[in-house]
């Protein structure tokens, strides 16, 4: 068995040559180091011998069963941990700004803006999509290119500690943590696990000198931020960048620095948090005020994020990317300013938030019952018994019930929100409305 560190320098050495990695046998893998990870259903290990034979230069595996005597297999005690350490010799030899962006809600949109706004200067990378796993932010580091200025990397967490094994490998200069909240309450014990898991971006750059990006509005966030020698506030007055939240009727205006007042794409005014941080990102790295604007003005989210979609006299708030109490909360107030003759709130259950799970669904939907909605539709297991809370509300337990119920619905004049976490999948909704 070659050893460890043996590994890592060959294919750091042929990385440098050929910067490609993959994982997945049935794509193209010609000259690409080929790891063979473990799945939820496979072990990549069975598939070594074929990306060798479709033209991988090596094969990074941890089964001795499926070692070769041929040079381009490389055994390694974890295939995992062997990539985590390549992306960390990586970036170890870049020598660039690297910005972490963890919390519970607005990480990707965050990271969008900030990336929309550097790229006006800069040859900026950003994490791809929501790649902001351990498997995920080794992918993201080994794209950086070594022409590349700076970069944006997104940082997911289920449990305590993950954020600081991935600082490990980010070496993060710059931080932000966008908020905390109750998501993923499951993996974290409960909140003060939350809080604890987060604030590991910042125990990281307070011990290596970085700098933290702090939304000096959020109390929890300054309450975890104290011991910085040179923390950035914004968006208050008299922090190093204010700038005001104007309207969201339904869209975001906001008034920067200078006085201008910008209209954005983004819906809901809790999306003021995220670009107040891209605005004094893009102060502190030197950008054009009115270049951040034109960035920000531009940025238009996809991917089922607070996307405003008409349907002939239809309006649908697709947010069905994830959900959590607050970002369910955040979607609420947005969809009541949205103007429209009826109506349509649906529902699906907030995933990950342990014991207090149905709690969070009753108070939710307790709330809808305050309010004049036409319909209220939901479905998952925790809605189903949350329905009782709101005797308006009609529970379905397949998708294809609900999607047959508003095809039967001939539904004009009308605004639906939909939310619901990702495993729901309420974006198949849409072509039936
Ligand atoms: P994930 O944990 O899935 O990676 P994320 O933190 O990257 O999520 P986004 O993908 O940017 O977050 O946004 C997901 C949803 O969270 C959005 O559709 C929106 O409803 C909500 N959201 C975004 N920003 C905020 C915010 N600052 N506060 C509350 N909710 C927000
Ligand atoms: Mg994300």
């Amino acid at each position: 068995m070659e050893n460890n560190f043996k590994s890592l320098q060959t294919i750091y050495t042929y990385y440098l040559k050929h910067p490609q990695v993959s994982f997945d046998s049935r794509k193209d893998v010609a000259n690409t180091i080929f790891f063979a990870l473990k799945g939820a259903c496979c072990d990549g290990n069975i598939f070594a011998s074929q990306a060798l034979a479709k033209g991988a230069a090596y094969a990074v595996i941890d089964n001795p069963r499926y070692y070769q005597e041929d040079e381009r297999y490389l055994l390694v005690n974890d295939t995992l941990e062997t990539l985590q350490q390549l992306a960390k010799l990586h970036r170890s030899q870049l020598n660039i700004p690297i910005i972490a962006i963890t919390g519970s809600n607005g990480k990707t949109t965050t990271k969008e803006l900030i990336y929309a706004v550097l790229s006006q200067r800069y040859n900026c990378y950003a994490t791809s999509g929501n790649f902001n796993n351990h498997i995920g932010v080794p992918i993201s580091l080994l794209s950086i290119k070594k022409s590349t200025e700076m970069a944006v990397i997104e940082m997911g967490a289920n449990h305590i500690g993950e954020i600081a094994q991935l600082c490990e490998i980010v070496q993060p200069t710059h931080g932000l943590i966008t908020n905390i909240s109750h998501a993923h309450l499951e993996g974290f014990g409960g909140i003060n696990g939350v809080i604890k898991g987060k604030s590991e971006l910042y125990t990281y750059l307070k011990q290596h000198g970085g700098v933290p990006f702090i939304n000096s509005a959020d109390s929890v966030l300054l309450n975890v931020a104290n011991g910085f020698v040179n923390p950035i506030y914004y968006p208050q007055k008299g922090d190093y960048y204010y700038c005001e939240l104007k309207e969201a009727n339904p869209y975001l205006v906001y008034t920067s620095e200078q006085s201008t007042t910008v209209t954005t794409q983004l819906i809901g005014k809790h999306h003021f948090h995220n670009v107040a941080a891209a605005l004094c990102i893009g102060k502190y790295f030197g950008i054009e005020p009115n270049m951040v604007n034109t960035a920000i003005q531009a940025y238009n989210p996809s991917n089922n994020r607070t996307q405003l979609i008409k349907k002939g006299t239809n309006s649908i708030l697709l947010d069905a990317y994830n959900a959590n109490p607050a970002s369910v909360q955040a979607a609420l107030e947005s969809f009541s300013f949205l103007k429209s003759m009826y109506k349509v709130l649906i529902l699906a259950d907030m995933n990950e938030l342990g014991e207090e799970s149905l709690a969070f669904h009753q108070a939710i939907i307790e709330k809808t019952a305050q309010q004049d909605y036409d319909a209220i539709l939901l479905h998952g297991p925790v809605m189903e018994k949350a329905c009782l809370y709101n005797p308006k509300a009609i529970y379905f337990k397949q998708i294809s019930n609900l999607q047959e119920y508003l095809s039967n619905h001939k539904f004009s004049n009308t605004a639906f929100l939909l939310k619901g976490s990702r495993s729901y999948h309420l974006e198949s909704l849409l072509n039936f409305i």
